[in-house]
């Protein structure tokens, strides 16, 4: 790991405080820190870099920050699961994603971690809040999440999602997970926080004790919020009053709580959401995918709420995720104003690290830990001088980014990573899938196991 590097020549998409741009521009780094943003000569001057990445015609940028998502999804791709199709957002739930957590082993844990996280890396994301389900291997899962992220060498907020959805007791289990996990010293790039999946499927009392537990740790806690319309049925009928309503009632809605998804939400229930200062966790290609709705999103941010940009599983390339919220939101209201490309792109970094209180990632700015992607497109069509925010939003993916810096170490360089054998791991994460596939018992395995005879 270079102590001291610095990246030069290129356009800096800041996402600083005062939003700047600048051309022909350069990042010192000293022992994982941004200790100067300038122009390139400047930077360089008197500091003796141990490394130099020419960034000529490249944009440097914050590394992407994942506000939402479920690493274990992965698995799901590709799999020919042959289940009695679902027709509402619950189905869903209990057909498919119930069914595959409770087949889910720690093994399985940790190669799907391994594999979501080079995707993530590999398409520009230097951060990720994943909540993790598995109610039949409850206890340790998160030490085997934290293993994968921390070999491939990229940051995450990890959790068990606590649910109640079979008994206390299991709730109770996932959530002393998480506490334990966040009592557990050397994390390395591995944080921890509390998840509660949803109000419909945790009782008041779990919510009373993952609030307190994360206002005693000073860590996050995240839930999904009125995904699909159940949360409402759900609380109306059994507590008598909203989703909003019930969790503001329990005390978890504070600055440190980040709501996923929020798409079936009213204007009072918005409003209460801005009083609190809680957080939301957009996802607008699961959204779709599961043909929940559209989130309010010009309401929410209307109201000065929070919005951080996350994939819930589904789509690993950040880049994808912010051109589909981009456009979803523009259709949906036939306003071809809004959002800007600026508000996406601070939608998945400095907003999504102030929903996690990560007040040191996000931007690159003097003081910050230096976690930065250099993008290079393969061919450039027209000057990123215009607007850079359209460039990014309009026309980059996740293929372009060729380096990928994280705490001042270069994780992958020139697409290739630095601390893990992609080939390797490949073989490994194959092998394991094909076996919770199998365990699924309605996939077609052969196909993987063909795969793997091309291959090797
Ligand atoms: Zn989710």
């Amino acid at each position: 790991m270079s102590k001291k590097l610095v990246v030069r020549n290129c356009t800096v998409l800041t996402l600083d405080e005062r939003r700047r741009i600048m051309q022909d521009a350069g990042i010192a780094v000293e022992d994982g820190k941004i200790v100067k943003v300038g122009p390139a000569d400047t930077v360089s001057r008197g500091f003796a870099a141990d490394e130099v990445i020419n960034a000529k015609g490249c944009i440097v940028m914050p590394g992407l920050i994942c506000a939402h998502t479920h690493l274990y999804g992965i698995a799901l791709r590709g799999s020919a699961l042959i289940v009695k199709p679902p027709s509402d957002f619950l189905q869903i739930l209990q057909r498919i994603w119930w069914p595959l957590d409770e087949k889910l082993t720690n093994e399985d844990a940790y190669a799907t971690t391994l594999a979501a996280c080079i995707e993530l890396l590999m398409s520009g994301t230097t951060c990720f809040a994943d909540t993790y389900s598995a109610p039949n291997e409850i206890s340790g899962s998160l030490d085997y999440i934290a293993r994968a992220l921390n070999q491939v060498g990229i940051r995450g907020i990890i959790s068990f999602e606590a649910t109640e959805r079979r008994n206390a007791s299991e709730g109770k289990r996932g959530l002393n997970e998480n506490i334990r996990f966040i009592k557990k010293r050397n994390k390395g790039k591995a944080m921890g926080m509390i998840s509660l999946h949803a109000s419909f499927t945790v009782s008041d009392n779990l919510i009373l004790q993952g609030t307190e537990a994360s206002t005693k740790y000073r860590v996050p806690l995240t839930i999904h919020v009125s995904e699909g319309p159940n949360d409402l049925y759900h609380n109306i009928e059994r507590y008598g009053k909203g989703t909003i309503e019930r969790l503001n009632d329990t005390g978890a809605l504070s600055s440190r709580a980040v709501l996923a998804h929020c798409v079936h939400l009213n204007h009072k229930e918005i409003e209460v959401i801005s009083k609190t200062s809680a957080n939301v966790a957009h996802n607008p290609m699961s959204n779709m995918l599961n043909a929940v709705g559209v989130t309010p999103l010009r309401d929410i941010v209307a109201q000065g709420i929070n919005v951080g940009l996350g994939n819930d599983g589904y789509i690993f390339d950040m880049f994808e995720n912010m051109r589909t919220a981009f456009l979803l939101q523009r259709l949906a209201r036939k306003d071809p104003n809004w959002p800007s490309p600026q508000e996406v792109v601070e939608m998945s970094t400095i907003n999504a690290a102030k929903a996690y209180g990560l007040s040191s990632i996000g931007s690159i700015a003097k003081g910050k830990r230096a976690d930065m992607i250099v993008i290079r497109p393969s061919f450039i069509a027209t000057p990123y001088s215009g607007s850079v925010y359209g460039y990014v939003v309009n026309g980059l993916k996740g293929l372009d980014v060729r380096d990928v810096i994280i705490d001042g170490e270069i994780v992958m360089r020139e697409r290739t990573l630095a601390k893990i054998d992609i080939e390797d791991t490949e073989k490994k994460v194959l092998k394991s899938i094909n076996r919770l596939w199998r365990r699924l018992g309605s996939s077609p395995h052969e196909a993987v196991e063909a795969l793997q005879e091309n291959k090797h």
